[in-house]
């Protein structure tokens, strides 16, 4: 099945989390700007030096340049036969600038998969949220945590906190998403593409389930 899909949310909604289990299932693409940002600042690029203090306050990385680097990211092979796009758009502008992308590359979305969680619960989970820096696991220490203490089941590696995942940085971050990014809600249901899941269900493959479902309604309906 191809798809190109959009995954919505808050932060610590389970963006990531499902995006990387439709990427192992159906083979698409998983394009996460957070994901590429937080590479740019590790390597000390540039881009990284320049995206610095928004990425450590929590604050949107300026539309041009977010626009910019998933315009090239959609340029790569993997992408050709679907892609997820997660953390991207992130604000009117943004979904208006990918629109004007997709047509240059004659594409269109297929749908935006919104994942509903509550605000309560987003910050029991960053709070609780920790990363493997070598292959990118994401646990949960309440919900999923790892067999041994702190450290990644795959690789042993030492699991790390995002800065950005203490407790101030995280109320920064979902006041942005309400102002900024809630609004694309209104501007995909305008469209018809926007799917709604509730997310706060902790058995992760349920979710995965219910995002398959509405994908085979959609295929359904198309044929
Ligand atoms: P994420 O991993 O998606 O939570 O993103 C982490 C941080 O990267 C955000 O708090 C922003 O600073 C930046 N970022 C990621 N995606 C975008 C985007 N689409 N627009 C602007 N900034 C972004």
């Amino acid at each position: 099945m191809e798809a190109r899909l959009v995954i919505l949310g808050a932060p610590g909604a389970g963006k990531g989390t499902q995006a990387r289990r439709l990427k192992k299932k159906f083979g698409w693409a998983h394009i996460s700007t957070g994901d590429m940002f937080r590479a740019h600042l590790e390597n000390q690029t540039p881009l990284g030096k320049k995206i610095e203090s928004y990425m450590d306050s929590g604050q949107l990385v300026p539309d041009e340049l977010t626009c910019e680097i998933v315009a090239e990211r959609l340029q790569e092979p993997d992408c050709a036969k679907g892609y997820i796009l997660d953390g991207f758009p992130r604000s009117v502008p943004q979904a208006e600038a990918l629109d004007q992308i997709l047509a240059g590359r004659e594409e269109s979305l297929d749908a935006v998969l919104l994942l509903d969680v509550p605000d309560d619960e987003i910050v029991a989970r960053l709070a609780a949220r920790r990363t493997c820096p070598q292959c990118g696991k994401i646990y949960n220490l309440t919900l999923f945590p790892p067999k041994n203490d702190n450290v990644c089941d795959k690789d042993n590696t030492t699991l790390e906190r995002r800065p950005d995942d203490e407790e101030d940085k995280i109320r920064t971050r979902l006041a942005v998403y309400h102002e900024t990014t809630e609004p694309l809600i209104n501007y995909y249901s305008d469209t018809g593409l926007l799917r709604r899941i509730p997310a706060t269900e902790h058995d992760l493959s349920v979710i995965e389930d219910k995002i398959e479902e509405v994908l085979m309604a959609r295929d359904a309906t198309e044929s």
